[in-house]
């Protein structure tokens, strides 16, 4: 599930955070739970403690095995009180000064920050902060929430962060660390998830269940759209800060950003994948002698669709695990070569078969037409493909990785011409109702949507300031880095 160096024809979340109040092993809590999470983003990590006297950081480009596995690493963070951040690649561009978690000392308190989410209103707010004097240290959107923070006339982080938060649009689930202070907020929509869990009476945030689990946490609950919610030593405080919207969570983390074994927003990963794959066979059957997914991320998807056609499931095509960073190259020769680095066909399950194959989405279109063809290849009579989402025809403004809309194979060609371009005998995607039943409402409203869907549907969710100003993102940096 894990985004690797050959998944560039995947959409991806960009970040995952993390945060505790109340234990002696805090960093080591984070980097575990920064570990679950690391399917959220791979380019880099932080950790920022708080010792009663004293905040230690520590930023680090790479995967957490590789940054935050050692006893080193953990023992430079002490203290009871931690948040953490892994990050894909957030507004800005990828770099060590933009390796979250953000560290600033406002007023006479330090304050650090962890945001999963996007700015839409960042490269306007960065312009009017930086005439107006402000300095900034990175290229990242989440800069601006401190900015705008030291120079509120409100008093205290809490009332700081939430002055500034009400000056920004888009979406944002953050976790905040000050003295004795951890601190946890969501977008009024939403967007993006953010839990509480317990661990032995501690709070845990977290962006999923499977950061909990895998440290023993219990969940607790949703941090709600909207919610401002504040521990210190003497308990917890919930505060509604912002005007009430209604949520539109993103509907994509059900199809292919979470983790199938998490649960968000109440519902089960694996189950909802595993009903998006049952409704894509009543919507969309189609005669064949096995279904076999596009692993890892369609395997939820394709059990489903087996189940409800009577059809047998097959691993058919083989992923291999170990692909390493060594071959991450730009160029368009290496990344063809990747494909076949990343799957292969398994032709004992395919040869003389009529194969369905279950992805969760298609985006360039350009990985999904070698796997057809490593499919044929291998002896498939006929290959029919069948997308786990609708077609996505949109750019994500809100913490996920999209290539511009034009290289969107859904934006350029329907249905037909994309069936012909990826060489499949046929192609069909769920509807975008057939999605809202999966994830158990009756269908989408066309005039309130419940989800944000604005990859499939155009209706972003928020007005998109930055985008309508035509002021490019900020990815300008004067400075180099050794990383
Ligand atoms: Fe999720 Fe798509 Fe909305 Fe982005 S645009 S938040 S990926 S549903």
């Amino acid at each position: 599930m894990a985004a690797g160096p050959f998944d560039h024809d995947k959409l991806h979340e960009e970040c995952g955070v993390f945060g505790v109040l109340g234990k002696p092993d805090a960093s080591a809590l984070t980097a575990l739970g920064l570990h679950a999470l690391q399917h959220r983003g791979q380019e880099g990590a932080g950790i920022v403690t708080y010792d009663g006297a004293h905040f230690s950081a520590e930023r680090r480009v790479g995967e957490i095995r590789d940054t935050f596995s050692s006893e080193d690493a953990i023992k430079s963070l002490p203290g009871t009180s931690a948040i953490g951040h892994v990050r894909y690649s957030t507004t800005g561009g990828s770099g060590m000064r933009n390796v979250q978690p953000l560290y600033a000392e406002i007023a006479g308190h330090g304050v650090a920050l962890a945001h999963n989410g996007n700015l839409t209103n960042s490269t306007i707010l960065r312009h009017e902060l930086s005439a107006a004097g402000s300095i900034f240290q990175s290229t990242s959107d989440t800069e601006c929430i401190l900015h705008l923070m030291a120079i509120s006339d409100q008093h205290g982080v809490v009332d700081r962060l939430a002055d500034a938060l009400r000056q920004v649009e888009g979406a944002y689930s953050l976790v905040g660390l000050g003295q004795n202070l951890l601190i946890g907020v969501r977008d009024p929509l939403g967007v993006r998830p953010l839990l509480l869990g317990s661990l032995d009476g501690a709070p845990i945030l977290a962006s999923e269940t499977c950061a909990l689990d895998i440290i023993g946490a219990k969940f607790v609950r949703d941090i709600e759209p909207g919610e401002l919610v504040v521990f210190t030593p003497e308990g917890e405080k919930s505060y509604s800060p912002f005007p009430k919207m209604k949520r539109r969570f993103c509907i994509f983390e059900y199809v292919y950003f979470a983790r199938p074994d998490s649960r968000v927003e109440g519902i089960s990963i694996y189950d909802t994948r595993k009903r998006i794959g049952a409704e894509l066979a009543r919507e969309s059957p189609a005669e064949a002698d096995v279904v076999i997914p596009v692993p890892d991320s369609g395997v939820p998807a394709a059990i489903g669709f087996a189940q409800e056609a009577h059809i047998p499931f097959e691993l058919g095509i083989i992923r291999n695990h170990y692909v390493g960073r060594t071959f991450i190259e730009p160029q368009q020769k290496v990344r063809d070569f990747g494909v076949k680095l990343k799957h292969n066909a398994n032709r004992a399950a395919i040869e003389g078969k009529r194969v369905i194959l279950v992805d969760d989405s298609i985006v360039r279109g350009t990985t999904s037409q070698k796997i057809v063809k490593m499919v044929r290849d291998a002896g498939a009579r006929e290959v029919h493909m069948r997308i786990a989402s609708p077609p996505t025809t949109n750019s994500c403004f809100y913490g996920v990785d999209t290539p511009e809309r034009e290289k969107l194979l859904a934006a350029r060609m329907d249905v037909g011409e994309m069936n012909s371009f990826i060489g499949t005998d046929s192609l069909a995607f769920i509807s975008i109702d057939g999605l809202y039943r999966a994830v158990g409402e009756p269908g989408r409203r066309a005039n309130a949507p419940q989800y944000c869907d604005a990859c499939f549907s155009g209706d972003y969710p928020t007005t998109l300031s930055d985008r309508a100003s035509g002021r490019a993102q900020v990815q300008l940096s004067l400075l180099s880095e050794r990383e």
